[in-house]
């Protein structure tokens, strides 16, 4: 099975992808999760792709199909794919439907999380990620038992760099200009899905996996 979380910002991809990848044998590959760690590690992909991240444009696209390419090479006993945040770019789609073939894949199906914009700037400043396992909170939607400290694995919670005011508002803008195209880059090859976004994590987890009953 393959599948792709499509939506801005903020919408609630790694949320959903965590229960996913939780409950079905897939991949999680999660581009921005592969990048900040590369950033952490200040390797030499780190360094470039930072000053990017920081300013809330996407890395280019010859960066992040490396990324890609690595992880699909690196794949282990799963039985496919869950991506979340790629592709971002008609190019990276372009990329990815070549490179398919050749690992005997092919989309199954792309789910688009809908959420407007005044929530999606909410969500993404009270957002608070765990820097030992990554796990995602929010400060009022859905906050750790013990303030800052995660309820999985005890590490300390912190905000990302990019979820300030100023960078979010430039990370929406992005989104619009560059990814939102791909709504209808998979529309018209019958691969996209929609699901209301601004429902509880819950809700939006039984529609998600109502559209990957047909994919078992
Ligand atoms: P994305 O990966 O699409 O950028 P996240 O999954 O990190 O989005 O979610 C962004 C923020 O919104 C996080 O703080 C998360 O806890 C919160 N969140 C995710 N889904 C929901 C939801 N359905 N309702 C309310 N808050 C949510
Ligand atoms: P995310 O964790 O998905 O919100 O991504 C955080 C940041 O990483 C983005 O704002 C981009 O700078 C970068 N990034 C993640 N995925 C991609 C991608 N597929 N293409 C380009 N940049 C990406």
């Amino acid at each position: 099975m393959l599948i792709i979380l499509l939506g801005p910002p903020g919408a609630g991809k790694g949320t959903q992808a965590e229960k996913i990848t939780g409950e079905h044998n897939l991949a999680n590959i999660s581009t921005g999760d592969i990048l900040r760690s590369a950033v952490k590690k200040n390797s030499a992909l780190g360094r470039k792709a930072k000053q990017y991240m920081d300013q809330g444009q996407l890395v280019p696209d010859e960066l992040v199909v490396e990324i890609v390419k690595e992880r699909l090479r690196n794949s282990g006993e799963e039985d496919g794919y869950l991506f979340d945040g790629f592709p971002r770019t008609v190019e990276q789609a372009i990329f990815l439907e070549k490179a398919l073939p050749e690992l005997g894949k092919k989309i199954d199906r792309v789910i688009s999380i809908d959420v407007e914009e005044s929530e999606l700037i909410e969500r993404l400043t009270g957002r608070r990620v765990c820097s030992n396992c990554g796990a995602n909170y929010h400060i009022k939607y859905n906050p750790p038992a013990v303030r800052n400290v995660c309820d999985k694995c005890g590490g300390d919670l912190y905000q990302r760099d990019d979820d300030t005011l100023e960078t979010v508002k430039e990370r929406l803008e992005v989104y619009r200009k560059q990814t939102e195209p791909l709504i209808e880059f998979y529309e018209k090859k019958d691969l996209l899905s929609s699901v209301d976004g601004s429902k509880s994590m819950e809700e939006v987890y039984e529609q998600i996996n109502n559209i990957l009953e047909d994919f078992q």
